[in-house]
């Protein structure tokens, strides 16, 4: 998988970032015929990983994931107040999530990609530019690529973006989690969700636990953790539902990292390039997901570079337009300010009773189990 780099090198898209919406755009450039470099700033893709990895529906059933990296389908969901007392359970006829063995994933992702062609460097960390030359530099010391297109998918604080000039991801939150084998049980998978501002201000605490996996997670923003976010995932595991009782095993993995929730960024494209992924923003405001939206930009991108570089017409890439489907976030975004405003227990105990209300939880439903997803153009 590894690709040696000379000192001076070429290629039509240089591809910064190999998480999932890079190694995405990557493939489907390939294979379209185009040569790509990927490079990633971490020696391997199965260590550093990031995401808890629950996938929803929508993207299971629209794309084609190695079902042996996927966990047991998950339908029920368990609200719960400050205090986890009287929780409300949801639960859905279908399978809603799955969660990602997300080493192998990733692992299958870019074995997919270098079948398409495309040539990866891990250990490589892109470090700017010039006019359309790039400097990378690794464990061989620094390459220079020049390339016609280059792709953000560096993640929420893209240096693309800012070499770029393009929009950046300001409204962040940040999410930590433990993850750890558990024993089988007769318990059905389920997703814990754990509305408590002392624990995770402005949004969750959360415990997936699908039969095989726990992860104990917690996600708000970094002004409102009062003695960090480190502690707050310490708190919450000591009280954490939906475990089981036996002692947690020594071997823990621990994942985590800034989740932009300000919606999609309006400027996410130049003559020279394009953002997908979290360096675009493209992460549901309200649920905090982006794996759907990742791999649903990253199509609508790939076609837009090919366009591009088949017609040699540059303004290709102002079809690729943030503002344009920003504005199919306005409810998510309305939504995500008002779980900013629960900022007490009371109050999120308060806003739970609305929760009871069968109206409370028809609208919980829409949100959980819900047929929308990220609104790139394409797929729909
Ligand atoms: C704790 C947590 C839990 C989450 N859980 C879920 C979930 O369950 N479901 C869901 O849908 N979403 C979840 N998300 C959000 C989701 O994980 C991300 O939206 C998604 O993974 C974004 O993928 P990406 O490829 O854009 O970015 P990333 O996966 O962050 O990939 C960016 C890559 O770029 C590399 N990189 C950065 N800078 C450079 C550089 N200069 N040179 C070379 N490489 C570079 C990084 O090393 C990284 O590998 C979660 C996020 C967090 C933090």
């Amino acid at each position: 998988m590894q690709a040696a780099l000379r000192l001076v090198e070429a290629a039509d898209v240089l591809v910064v970032g190999a998480g999932l919406a890079g190694l995405h755009t990557a493939t489907l450039l390939a294979q379209r015929g185009h040569e790509v470099l990927l490079v990633e700033r971490r020696p391997s893709l199965t260590g550093a990983i990031r995401t808890t990895g629950i996938f929803v529906r929508r993207t299971l059933d629209d794309f084609p994931l190695p079902p042996e990296c996927l966990g047991p389908p998950i339908r029920r969901v368990v609200l719960y107040p400050p205090g986890l007392r009287r929780p409300v359970t949801l639960v859905s006829a279908r399978d809603e999530y799955r969660v990602g063995d997300m080493g192998p994933l990733y692992a299958a992702a870019a074995d997919a990609a270098t079948d398409a062609g495309v040539r990866i460097a891990l250990g490589t960390r892109y470090a700017g530019r010039r006019d359309r030359t790039y400097l990378l530099t690794g464990r061989d010391g620094p390459t220079r690529v020049r390339a016609r297109f280059v792709v953000g998918a560096d993640g929420a604080r893209s240096r693309v973006a800012r070499d770029l000039d393009l929009d950046r991801n300001h409204h962040l939150l940040i999410g930590a989690e433990e993850v750890f084998e558990i024993p089988r049980s007769e318990e059905p998978p389920t997703f814990h969700c754990v509305l408590d501002p002392s624990l995770a201000p402005g949004y969750l605490a959360w415990v997936v636990n699908d039969g095989r996996h726990a992860h104990v997670g917690t996600a708000g923003y970094a002004d409102r953790f009062p003695d960090g976010l480190r502690r707050a995932l310490e708190r919450f595991g000591t009280s954490a539902p939906g475990l089981p009782s036996t002692p947690r095993p020594d071997e823990v993995e621990r994942r985590g990292g800034p989740i932009p929730v300000g919606g999609l960024l309006r400027r996410i494209s130049c003559a020279d390039g394009l953002l997908v992924g979290d360096a675009a923003g493209a992460v549901s405001p309200l649920t905090a997901g982006g794996l759907d939206p990742c791999l649903r930009l990253s199509d609508f991108a790939a076609t837009i570079l090919h366009d591009s570089l088949r017609s040699g017409r540059t303004d290709a890439l102002t079809h690729f337009d943030g503002a344009a489907l920003r504005a199919r976030f306005r409810g998510r975004l309305m939504l995500r300010r008002g779980l900013a405003q629960v900022r007490t227990p009371a109050l999120a105990a308060a806003a739970f009773t609305l929760l009871r209300t069968p109206m409370g939880q028809a609208a919980a439903r829409r949100i959980l189990f819900g047929d929308r997803s990220f609104p790139a153009p394409g797929r729909g």
